[in-house]
C-alpha cells in the first residue's frame, strides 16, 4: 500500500504528532533479542548478567493457523439500490497441522441465509464478525472440506473502527455513486482489503498468513468492465443487459489481496514478455494512460532482472478508483489507484506518480510473493516497496536522483521520530493500522539501504534473491530476511537486525574535522566522533560511517569506511585535500557537524560544492555555505556554484536560498536589486528560459520577479506561453503587478485548465482584479464538482474579490456562503464558509481604514452576524 501524499498546501491537514507512549514495564531475562552490551554500559543487567528487556504488553503473535485454506470461489452479484452484495462463496479447507471439529471464518456485517460443509446444513451461529460452525464429524490433516455460505454483504451499513493513518476506512468495498444520482461522478464499485478488511465482502480467514487460489464469477451491467485478480478467462452474457465475467488465479495469495474493481473505464493494452498489462483509466485521460503509470514494462523488466525472479504472476493490470481510501494498493496482479494519479500530460511536466507505480509493483514480489506472516512484521512488505522506488531511480534516472530520494525519505522518518519512536519490528502494536507508518516505510527503506551499503551489492541482491525463492507463495517474519544474508554472506546479521529491526531510534552522532600540521610539517586531519541515540531504548550503534578523501591536484574521490562502534572515537588522516562524511547519506543518522574549530571552513565547503561528484555531498556543502558566508565577493561565487550545478536539485535549492535572502531584503525594505551581481541574475535568467526543468524555471521566475518585477517583463511574457503549469501560473501571478490586463487575458484562457496549481492562479488574479464579473466564475466553480482543496482555495479568493466589490454584489456573496454552510454536506464546509465571511468582513474594514466611506458596512456586518447564528442556532 501506498499512503497518499497530497503534493498540496494541506490546510485542512493537520498533522497529529504522536507522542511516544510508554506503558509500564515488566521485565524478564531474554538474551537472544539484544545486543550484548559491555558491562556495566547499561543499567538494566540482572542478577544472572542478562540485559534485560521490557516485555512487551499485548503482544501480537501472528494467527495460529487451525486449517489451510486452499481455495476460494465466489459468484458476486451486486444491489445497487441498497449498495449490497449478494455472494455466494465456496471456500475449500483442510486441517493445518491437527484434526479439527470445528470451524471459525471471518464474515463481517453480513447476512447469512445458508451454510453447508460438503453439502450438508450444519449448526452454526454468527456474530456479526465471525462464523462459528460446527462440523458433524472431526476432519484430519489431508482431507478436504467444501464450506459453502450463501449471504448478503452491506459494507455501507458498516461502523469504521479501525481506520488508521495509511487507510482511512475499512468497509471493505466500496459503492462509489451507485444510484447514479450525482451527474458529476462515475458510477464505481472497487475493494480495500489490507490489513483485514476483505472479510466484509466475502467470508474468509482473513489473516495475512492465510494463501489460497481464487476464482471469481461477477454479474455486472453491460456498460460497466470488471477487474480482479488472475486471468480473465471468459464472460457470460446474459441477454438482459447484465454479464458474468469469470477471473481466476491458480497463484495462492493471501485474502487481503483479492479485489474488485467495476466501472465504466478506457482499457489500455501494453504487453510485458507474454503477460498482458492494461491500464484502466476514466475515458478522458485514455490518451495518456501510458504516462500515467509511466514505464510499467520497463519497471517490470528491472526488478524482474535485479532480483533474478521473473515477475511471477499471470498479468499485471492497473486502475484508478474515486475516493479511495489509500495511495494506492498492490492487489497481486490487479493495483488500484487513488484518481488523484490521473494527470494529463501537460500536468505531468511538472510532477508525476512515478513513485506509487514502481511501488506497487515491487510489493509484487515483497508483499504479494513472499506475505508478512503478521503485521508486526509489515516492514517486510512496506520497506521493501519504499526501497524499490529508490532503486527504480536509481536505475532510470541516475544515482544522484535516488540520494535525493532517500533525502527525502529520511526527512519524513525523522519527522515522524520527533514524537514517536518505536521498534521497527513491533509487536506490541494495538491494530495493525498502526503499522502503517513513517517506521514501516521510510525507516525501513533506509535500513535496508544500510544493509545494501554493508554487504555490497552482489551479495545484497543475492540474498534477496534466496529469500524470495526459499519462501515464494509463503509467508514470513523478519528473521527469515536475516538468515538469507547470513546463509549468502556467511556473516551473522543478529546484530545489525537487533539494532535497527528491534530497537527504536536511530544514531545522533556529533563530528568534528579538524585540520592541523605535525611536527615534521605535514597536514593531518583528525575526525572526532562522538554518538549518542535518539531513543532511551536505542542500542550502541555500531556503524561503518563511509567517507570520501579528495587529494591534491585531482578531482577522483576516493571512498572508504570507518568502523565506529564506540561512543567516541577518532579518525586520523593525512596526505589529502579534503575530507567528507557520509557523502551520499547512506546512514540513518542524524549528524551534528562542529565547524568551529575548521579555519578552513568556506573554501573547503566551496570546493565540495564545486566538485564532489556526488550532488548530495554538493547539497551539504551549499547548505553549509549559507550559514557561513557572510563577504560580498563569496555570494557572488556561492550563488554561481549553486545555480550552475548540474542536478538539478541543487540548483533549484540555490534558487531557493535566493528567495529566502530576498524574502528578509523585503522585510527591511532594502533595495533587492543589488542583492545579486549582474552576473549571478544573468544566470537566474538562463534558467528561467531555458532549464530543462520546469521547477527550476518557475523558482528561477520568482527570483527575477522578487528582485524587479518590472525589469524583467520580457521573461514573463516568455513564460506565460510555457508547457508547463508551474511556469505559465507563476508568470501570471507576477503579471498582476506588471500588467493587470495580460495577467487576466491569461487567467480567461486558463481557467478551465483542471489543476491545482493554475486554479490557484487564476483565483488570485481574479481575486485582485475588483471586478464584478468574476462573481460568477467563482460561484460556478464551487458548485462545479472539485475537490475539497479547490473547493477551498476558490472560497478563499472569492471572499477576497468580494471585499474589493460594492454593496450588491457583496450582499449577493454573503447569501452565496450562506447557502453554501447550510445546504452543502462535508466536514471542511463551514471552515472554508465561515473563513470566507471573516475574510469578507475585515477586507471590507480594511478599505475603511484605508479612508474610504462605505456606509452599508453595518448592514454587511448584521446580514453575517444573522447567517453564523442561524448556521450555530444560538439566537435564543
Ligand atoms: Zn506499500
Amino acid at each position: 500500500m501506498r499512503i497518499n501524499i497530497v503534493p498540496l498546501v494541506s490546510i485542512f491537514v493537520f498533522i497529529t504528532v504522536l507522542s511516544a507512549c510508554k506503558s509500564s514495564k515488566e521485565y524478564y531475562s531474554w538474551q537472544s533479542d539484544v545486543l550484548y552490551p559491555e558491562s556495566g554500559e547499561f543499567e538494566e543487567i540482572n542478577d544472572e548478567g542478562f540485559y534485560e528487556i521490557p516485555v512487551k504488553e499485548n503482544f501480537q503473535t501472528s494467527a495460529t493457523r487451525y486449517w489451510d485454506l486452499l481455495h476460494t470461489r465466489l459468484d458476486i452479484a451486486f444491489d445497487m439500490e441498497q449498495e449490497h452484495v449478494l455472494g455466494e462463496a465456496e471456500l475449500t479447507l483442510t486441517p493445518y497441522f491437527y484434526t479439527q471439529d470445528d470451524l471459525t471464518l471471518d464474515a463481517k456485517g453480513m447476512d447469512i441465509h445458508a451454510l453447508k460443509v460438503n453439502s450438508k446444513d450444519v449448526e452454526f451461529t454468527y456474530d456479526g464478525q465471525q462464523l462459528y460452525i460446527e462440523l458433524a464429524s472431526a476432519v484430519t490433516k489431508g482431507q478436504n472440506i467444501t464450506v459453502l455460505v450463501d449471504y448478503t454483504a452491506k459494507p455501507s451499513e458498516l461502523e469504521m473502527n479501525t481506520a488508521s493513518d495509511a487507510i482511512e476506512d475499512d468497509r471493505g468495498l466500496y459503492f462509489i455513486n451507485a444510484r447514479g444520482e450525482d451527474p458529476n461522478k462515475p458510477i464505481q464499485i472497487w475493494t480495500q482489503g489490507e490489513p483485514e478488511s476483505n472479510s466484509v465482502w466475502f467470508p474468509t480467514i482473513d489473516k495475512p498468513n492465510e494463501r489460497c487460489t481464487q476464482e471469481v464469477f461477477v454479474t455486472v451491467e453491460d456498460q460497466f468492465v470488471t477487474l480482479s485478480n488472475g486471468l480473465l478467462i471468459g464472460s457470460t452474457d446474459h441477454g438482459d443487459g447484465t454479464r458474468t465475467d469469470y477471473w481466476k488465479q491458480d497463484l495462492p495469495h493471501a485474502p487481503y489481496l483479492f479485489m474488485l474493481a467495476i466501472g465504466d473505464y478506457a482499457v489500455v493494452k501494453d504487453t510485458w514478455k507474454d503477460i498482458d498489462v492494461h491500464y484502466f483509466v476514466e475515458h478522458e485521460y485514455e490518451d495518456n494512460a501510458r504516462g500515467i503509470f509511466k514505464n510499467t514494462p520497463e519497471m517490470l523488466s528491472f526488478f524482474s532482472e535485479v532480483l533474478n525472479y521473473d515477475f511471477p504472476w499471470d498479468k499485471y493490470h492497473q486502475v484508478t478508483v474515486r475516493d479511495f481510501v489509500s495511495g494506492a494498493m498492490e492487489n497481486t496482479s490487479a493495483v488500484i489507484f487513488g484518481d488523484f494519479v490521473q494527470q494529463t500530460a501537460r500536468e505531468q511536466l511538472d510532477m508525476d506518480f512515478e513513485d506509487i507505480v514502481s511501488h506497487e509493483l515491487f510489493h509484487h514480489w515483497f508483499g504479494d510473493l513472499v506475505t508478512c506472516e503478521s503485521w508486526a512484521n509489515i516492514p517486510l512488505n512496506e520497506s521493501f516497496a519504499t526501497y524499490g522506488e529508490v532503486m527504480w531511480r536509481e536505475y532510470k534516472y541516475g544515482i544522484d536522483d535516488s540520494d535525493f530520494k532517500r533525502l527525502d525519505d529520511r526527512r519524513s522518518y525523522f519527522n515522524e521520530a520527533e514524537g514517536k519512536q518505536v521498534d521497527l519490528i513491533r509487536y506490541d502494536h494495538d491494530l495493525p493500522g498502526d503499522m502503517f507508518d513513517r517506521h514501516s516505510y521510510e525507516k525501513g527503506g533506509a535500513v535496508l539501504h544500510m544493509l545494501r551499503k554493508e554487504v555490497g551489492d552482489e551479495a545484497f541482491y543475492t540474498a534477496l534473491n534466496k529469500y524470495l525463492v526459499d519462501n515464494a507463495y509463503t509467508d514470513v517474519e523478519i528473521h527469515e530476511l536475516r538468515i538469507a544474508f547470513e546463509e549468502v554472506t556467511g556473516r551473522d546479521f543478529m546484530p545489525f537486525f537487533n539494532q535497527w529491526f528491534f530497537a527504536s531510534g536511530h544514531p545522533m552522532i556529533e563530528y568534528t574535522v579538524q585540520h592541523s600540521i605535525d611536527s615534521n610539517g605535514e597536514n593531518f586531519t583528525t575526525v572526532s566522533f562522538t554518538q549518542t541515540a535518539s531513543s532511551e531504548e536505542s542500542l550502541l550503534y555500531s556503524l561503518d560511517i563511509p567517507y570520501a578523501l579528495y587529494f591534491e591536484g585531482t578531482d577522483d574521490y576516493e571512498l572508504k569506511s570507518f568502523r565506529l562502534d564506540d561512543y567516541s572515537d577518532t579518525l586520523r588522516l593525512s596526505g589529502h585535500r579534503d575530507i567528507i562524511i557520509d557523502p551520499q547519506g547512506d546512514l540513518l543518522v542524524e549528524w551534528d557537524e562542529y565547524t568551529a574549530f575548521n579555519p578552513n571552513l568556506v573554501p573547503m565547503y566551496m570546493d565540495q560544492a564545486q566538485s564532489a561528484p556526488w550532488a548530495y555531498s554538493r547539497f551539504k556543502a551549499f547548505n553549509k555555505l549559507y550559514l557561513n558566508i557572510y563577504d560580498d565577493d563569496s555570494l557572488s561565487m556561492f550563488y554561481a556554484v549553486g545555480l550552475q550545478d548540474p542536478f538539478h536539485k541543487n540548483r533549484l535549492n540555490a534558487l531557493k536560498a535566493m528567495n529566502e535572502s530576498l524574502g528578509y531584503i523585503a522585510e527591511f525594505d532594502a533595495d533587492a536589486s543589488s542583492l545579486f551581481s549582474s552576473e549571478v541574475l544573468g544566470m537566474v535568467q538562463d534558467l528561467a528560459t531555458k532549464d530543462s526543468n520546469y521547477a527550476v524555471q518557475a523558482e528561477a521566475l520568482r527570483v527575477l520577479v522578487a528582485v524587479d518585477a518590472n525589469a524583467h517583463r520580457d521573461f514573463l511574457a516568455q513564460a506565460l506561453s510555457s508547457p508547463s503549469i508551474a511556469v505559465t501560473a507563476e508568470a501570471m501571478m507576477a503579471m498582476v503587478d506588471v500588467d493587470l490586463q495580460t495577467a487576466l487575458r491569461y487567467a480567461e484562457r486558463e481557467q478551465s485548465t483542471q489543476n491545482f496549481t493554475m486554479l490557484d492562479a487564476v483565483g488570485m488574479i481574479y481575486a485582485q482584479s475588483g471586478a464584478v464579473k468574476y462573481q460568477d466564475y467563482f460561484e460556478n466553480y464551487v458548485n462545479g464538482e472539485n475537490g475539497e482543496y479547490q473547493t477551498y482555495y476558490a472560497m478563499y479568493y472569492y471572499s477576497k474579490l468580494l471585499a474589493a466589490l460594492d454593496r450588491d454584489a457583496v450582499l449577493r456573496g454573503v447569501d452565496f456562503f450562506a447557502y453554501y454552510l447550510n445546504n452543502v454536506e462535508g466536514e471542511y464546509v463551514s471552515n472554508v464558509a465561515l473563513g470566507g465571511l471573516d475574510r469578507l468582513a475585515t477586507g471590507l474594514n480594511q478599505r475603511v481604514s484605508n479612508g474610504e466611506i462605505i456606509d452599508w458596512i453595518p448592514e454587511i456586518e448584521d446580514r453575517i452576524t444573522a447567517v453564523k447564528e442561524a448556521y450555530f442556532g444560538y439566537d435564543e
